[in-house]
C-alpha cells in the first residue's frame, strides 16, 4: 500500500463506489486525506472503470476481505442494501475501525449498525446534500461536496473521538458540516428531498398515461416540464429505497401536498382567481427568500 504516515486516514474502504462513494474518494484523495483506498462492489466493470480513473487503488468483491485491515469504512450503498452490508462488514472490522455512511435516511442507517456493528458507539451517520442525477463512478468528481452542507447524526451514545474524525474526514471533501438528530433528519429531507422526487416522478406518469399512438404529450413539454422533473431522472432502485426507509415521514409529506392540491382544485373549481393569486405568491415568496437566503442550496 501507498500509504504514508501523512494521511489522517491510512486505509480507507469504500463500500459502493458509485456517484457518492466514489466522490467522496476522489476528494478525499485530493485533500491528502487518505493514503490507500479500497473499492468493495458488485459489477467488476465499474470497479475497473474507478481504478482506472484513480478513484480506488484496489478493489474487491469481498467486503469482509476489504474491511479486514481498515482504519474508516464509508458504506455508499442504496439504502436497501444496508442490512447485507453491514452484517458483512460486522463480520472483520477491526477494533477500533470507524463506520460512516452516506445514506439519505438516518434512522434506518443507525438501525441497521446497531443491529450488526460490534460497537455501534464507533458508527458516525452521514447524510451529503449534494448530487446528480446520475450514478456509477464514472459520474463521480472530487468537487461534487465543495460549499455544500453534510449532516452527521450522532447518538448520545457515539464516541466523541470518533465524530471528531468523521467530522473532520467530511469537512475534507469540502462539505460544511451541521449536526441534528436523525429523526429530525428524516422528517426534515422527507419534506424538502423526498416529496419532490415523488412528486417529480408522479408528474411524469400521469403526462405519460394521457399520451396514446396519436398523441405524444411529450412533444410540446419544455423548459418548466424539463425544470420541474430534472429529478425523474433518477435512479429508480436508489428512490424505491429511500421512499421505503422513510416511510411515516414521507406518507406525511404526500398528505401535505396532496392537501395544497386539494386546495388549489376548489379555488379553480370556484373560479377563486384571487385565492390561486393568495396560494402562488406565498410559493413564490418563499422560494425566493430560499434563493436569496441560502443560494438556493442547503
Ligand atoms: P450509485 O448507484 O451511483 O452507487 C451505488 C453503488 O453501490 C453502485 O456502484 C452499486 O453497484 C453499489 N452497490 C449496490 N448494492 C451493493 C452491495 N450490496 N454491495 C456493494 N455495493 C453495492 O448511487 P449513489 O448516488 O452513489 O448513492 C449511494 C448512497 O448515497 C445511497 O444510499 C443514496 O441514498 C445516498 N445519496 C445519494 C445522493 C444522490 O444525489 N445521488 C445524495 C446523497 C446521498
Amino acid at each position: 500500500m501507498s500509504t504514508t504516515s501523512e494521511h489522517p486516514v491510512k486505509h480507507l474502504v469504500v463500500i459502493g463506489v458509485g456517484l457518492i462513494g466514489g466522490s467522496v474518494a476522489r476528494a478525499l484523495k485530493h485533500a491528502g486525506f487518505v493514503g490507500h483506498v479500497t473499492g468493495v462492489g458488485r459489477s467488476r466493470e465499474n470497479l475497473d472503470r474507478a481504478r482506472e480513473l484513480g478513484i480506488i487503488d484496489h478493489w474487491t468483491h469481498d467486503i469482509a476481505e476489504a474491511v479486514h485491515d481498515a482504519d474508516v469504512v464509508l458504506v455508499a450503498v442504496p439504502m436497501g442494501a444496508y442490512d447485507r452490508v453491514f452484517a458483512e462488514l460486522a463480520i472483520s472490522l477491526p477494533k477500533g475501525a470507524l463506520v460512516t455512511d452516506a445514506g439519505s435516511t438516518k434512522q434506518h442507517a443507525i438501525d441497521v449498525a446497531r443491529r450488526h456493528l460490534p460497537d455501534p458507539s464507533l458508527f458516525v451517520p452521514a447524510h451529503p446534500i449534494a448530487g446528480t442525477e446520475q450514478s456509477g463512478a464514472e459520474a463521480s468528481f472530487a468537487e461534487l461536496f465543495e460549499d455544500r452542507s453534510c449532516i452527521l447524526t450522532p447518538e448520545p451514545s457515539t464516541s466523541l473521538k470518533a465524530f471528531d474524525k468523521v467530522k473532520a474526514l467530511w469537512s475534507a471533501t469540502g462539505s460544511h458540516v451541521i449536526e441534528m438528530d436523525a429523526r429530525q433528519h428524516d422528517d426534515l429531507l422527507a419534506a424538502v428531498s423526498h416529496l419532490p422526487h415523488l412528486a417529480a416522478f408522479a408528474l411524469v406518469n400521469a403526462v405519460r398515461k394521457q399520451g396514446d399512438e396519436q398523441h405524444d404529450p411529450f412533444k410540446f413539454a419544455a423548459g418548466g416540464f424539463r425544470d420541474f422533473t430534472r429529478i425523474a431522472s433518477s435512479s429508480p432502485e436508489m428512490w424505491r429505497d429511500i421512499a421505503i426507509s422513510n416511510r411515516p415521514a414521507l406518507v406525511k409529506e404526500i398528505d401535505a401536498l396532496q392537501a395544497e392540491l386539494v386546495e388549489m382544485k376548489k379555488a379553480l373549481i370556484n373560479g377563486d382567481g384571487d385565492k390561486l393569486l393568495k396560494l402562488f405568491s406565498a410559493a413564490k415568496k418563499a422560494r425566493d427568500e430560499w434563493l436569496e437566503k441560502h443560494g438556493g442550496s442547503l
